[in-house]
């Protein structure tokens, strides 16, 4: 231990110092262990506490010790046992959480393509089908037509649900002026669009709950306009997401583990905090270690980071009597934190599922089983997880987005309801008359049900922008800072990036504040938050007026196929048509011409004045930013400088003209990705897909657009070398994509 706080675990006193470096972190997940990477290697002395005997929150995995192979049934006891590890989920992680994989690449020193196996999208099953409908991240033309071929709507409403999104990016939220228009939720969004119909509306109904355990009518609009735009990238070649060739704690978390102690962090698992005071602004934590201490421990520290769930910060925050010798509670110091009583999460029920043969029914993507009551989703765990040995058998998990609708309250239960439903997807399975069987396909001994209660899922509710927690609260509780998914982020939605991101941003604010407290300057190497690059609002507006013609368009198709399948039906033309005629022939495009014409003002704005709309000016979400010139080629360094004075972030320099350039760039890009597709699909041997042969004036059109975008790329790459400008992510992309 190197602090100028003396702190002991045995005595369980610690004594203060000025301008001492100890910090204290409560909570092991991954915004905890962020926080405490940076932290150690700026020099201060960390200490973590984790509740649990494992590190990792949501992204953890437990041991199991399961008899082995050929273990007697008589003899359990002294056969030989195999230790399986089963993950709270297979977690997906996108290519864009740049927080994290520069913890993953930098800090441990891992190539992403050794341990992740990237996937372009997921994979969806209705029931009775036989084939896999797979549903792409629209990052190129050949992704966009393949998902309007899914087959999951028709291709008009396949077009309309990704408009859908893309209208969504582009709409005018202002976090920082417009707080009730932040309380809009994503179905309503929905159902204010013109263009929008049921089947849209149910379709993002389920992607959301499939994806993040919440309804659409649940689920802030501004929260998944942030998440959007950052997927929303076009053209671009990455993956949309990679998935971990082994368990999470082999492959993510021992490894963070191992390398915090080798940067010194101390680290107390099986330790509880129970209550935190504030000492003349210090804080000071009692813990437990569970379940074999007697008595708790009191610690004080010159930092605090609060890197827990909802139930567990506010608790922390409010808990306790106010009146105590240990000090003031956060809640008496900061009112506002009041809010967090407003929170919500939700446990997710998983089943790891060990089959006692190769079943060969699965992708290799995540799967979506469409029209699941229970929103189940499932992953086939032995093609992917590399490192463990499954003998050539099949081992899947299957998680409960809906845990609500499940009509059970223990694990088994919940885990049986779960393989009914399974069974009905794939009728070739034989689960057995109850849990347990023997007589069928499933491996009891390691098959499991279990659900995340201890650390359940923060859900990004309508309105909970407003009640999260900031980076830190300088004015009132100086020494105190908080992390974790729930916190305000740029990401905004609960994931991984949101957690990493978060446990840095604590840490760059710790560190600023320690210099301001000290007067020394900066301790250490400055700690750095990477800015996500996302398109400008311009680009998305621009796009939405762009293809909004498209989008009333192929309402018009829908509206048509459903007249004529009503009347095939028998039925009269406008009797249960969802559009009736008046609508169709006069209300839509009196609605086109509204929504174009507010497109039209909303980008102007954005063109003219810098965006005094755009989230991206009031701090919310990151503009693209320069690269640093590390030479890497990563689109990396700048940071939001999280300075702990507000959220902990600060947009870059969003000038007028970056916002004019990078449409500029944008359009080319995209323009550039039309004619690579047309060049690919019309030129060459001049033949269509179907093999008749096209029109050389149509090949020639494709040539020349690819012409013009090659030297409009040109054009940019020049200006962004003399200028600096914000157009290096499309630049970028464009090298990539050629
Ligand atoms: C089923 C499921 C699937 C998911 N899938 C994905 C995915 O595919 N992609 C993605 O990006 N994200 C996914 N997520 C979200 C992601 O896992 C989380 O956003 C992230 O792990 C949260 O990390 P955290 O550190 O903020 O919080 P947590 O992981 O909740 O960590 C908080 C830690 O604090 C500890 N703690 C609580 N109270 C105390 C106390 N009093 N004293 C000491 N310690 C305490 C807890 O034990 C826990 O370890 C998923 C989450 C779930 C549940």
């Amino acid at each position: 231990m190197t602090g100028a706080r003396v702190h002991s675990a045995k005595r369980g006193t610690a004594q203060p110092a000025d301008g001492g470096n100890t910090v204290a972190i409560i909570g092991g997940g991954l915004a905890g262990m962020s926080a405490a990477m940076r932290l150690c290697s700026a020099g201060f002395d960390v200490t973590l506490y984790e509740a649990h005997d494992r590190l990792g929150g949501n992204a953890s995995s437990i041991k199991r010790v399961v008899p082995g192979e050929n273990a007697p049934k008589t003899d359990q006891q002294n056969a030989d046992k195999t230790a399986i590890e089963q993950d709270v989920y297979p977690h997906m992680f996108c290519d864009w959480y740049d927080n994290f994989w520069d913890l993953y690449e930098h800090d441990l020193g891992r190539k992403r393509d050794d341990y992740f196996s990237p996937r372009q999208g997921v994979s969806m099953l209705r029931k009775g089908d036989a084939q896999y409908s797979r549903l792409l991240n629209n990052t190129s033309m050949e992704a966009l037509v393949e998902n309007m071929q899914s087959g999951l709507l028709s291709p008009a409403e396949t077009f309309l649900l990704g408009y859908s999104m893309l209208d969504l990016a582009a709409h005018p939220f202002d976090r920082s002026s417009f707080d009730q228009l932040n309380k809009l939720d994503v179905n309503g969004f929905i159902y204010s669009r013109g263009y929008s119909t049921e089947n849209v509306a149910e379709m993002e109904n389920y992607i959301l709950t499939l994806i993040w355990s919440i309804q659409s009518e649940e689920t802030a609009a501004a929260t998944y306009q942030n998440f959007l735009r950052h997927c929303f990238k076009f053209p671009d070649n990455s993956p949309f997401s990679w998935l971990l060739k082994g368990s999470l704690d082999k492959q993510l978390i021992a490894p963070l583990r191992e390398e915090l102690e080798k940067r010194g962090c101390r680290i107390e698992t099986g330790a509880t905090v129970s209550t935190v005071r504030l000492c003349d602004d210090r804080p000071k934590i009692r813990w437990k270690r569970n379940p074999a201490d007697k008595r708790a421990h009191v610690n004080s520290y010159d930092y605090l980071v609060m890197a827990v769930g909802p139930a567990a910060l506010t608790s922390l925050v409010m808990g306790g009597d106010e009146h105590t010798s240990e000090g003031k509670r956060l809640i008496s110091c900061e009112q506002s934190l009041s809010q967090l009583q407003r929170m919500s999460a939700v446990p997710i029920p998983v089943v790891d599922v060990y089959f006692k043969h190769k079943l060969d029914l699965f992708p290799k993507d995540h799967v979506g089983l469409g029209g699941s009551k229970y929103g189940l989703t499932v992953l086939d765990i032995s093609q992917l997880w590399s490192d463990h040995d499954f003998d050539g058998k099949t081992a899947i998990i299957i998680a409960a987005s809906d845990a609500a609708s499940i009509p059970s309250a223990s694990c088994n239960g919940q885990g049986w309801l779960m393989l009914q439903e399974l069974k009905e997807f794939y009728p070739g399975i034989n689960i057995g008359k109850h849990w347990r069987d023997p007589d069928c396909d499933i491996d009891w001994h390691r098959t499991n049900a279990r659900s995340n209660v201890d650390y359940p899922l923060f859900l990004n509710s309508v309105g909970s922008w407003g009640w999260r927690p900031e980076a830190a609260y300088p004015n009132t509780m100086p020494r105190v800072f908080f992390a974790g998914d729930l916190c305000r982020t740029d990401v905004d939605m609960a994931t991984v990036e949101g957690a990493v991101q978060s446990g840095f941003q604590a840490a760059k604010a710790l560190q600023k504040r320690d210099a301001a407290l000290t007067g020394k300057g900066i301790r250490g190497p400055e700690i750095r938050v990477i800015a996500h690059t996302t398109y400008s609002t311009a680009s998305f507006r621009a796009a939405k007026l762009m293809l909004m013609p498209l989008a009333y368009g192929a309402l018009a198709m829908t509206a048509y196929d459903q007249w004529k399948a009503h009347l095939a039906e028998g039925a009269t033309p406008l009797g249960k048509a969802e559009f009736s005629l008046s609508e169709y022939l006069l209300l839509v495009p009196m609605q086109f011409t509204m929504d174009w014409l507010k497109g039209a003002y909303w980008l102007v704005r954005a063109l003219s004045d810098g965006g005094e709309d755009d989230p991206l000016k009031t701090g919310i979400l990151y503009k693209a930013l320069p690269p640093v010139g590390d030479g890497d080629g990563e689109h990396r360094g700048q940071t939001g400088a999280a300075d702990g004075d507000a959220a902990g972030l600060h947009a870059g320099d969003d000038g007028h003209e970056d916002h004019v350039i990078d449409l500029g760039a944008a359009t080319l890009m995209a323009l550039g990705e039309c004619a690579s597709y047309a060049s690919k699909h019309l030129s060459g041997d001049m033949k269509k897909a179907d093999g008749t042969p096209v029109s050389p004036a149509v090949a020639a059109a494709g040539s020349v657009l690819g012409a013009a975008a090659n030297i409009g790329g040109t054009i940019i790459s020049a200006l962004q070398k003399q200028g600096g400008s914000a157009t290096d992510p499309y630049i970028r992309r464009w090298r990539a994509k050629r």
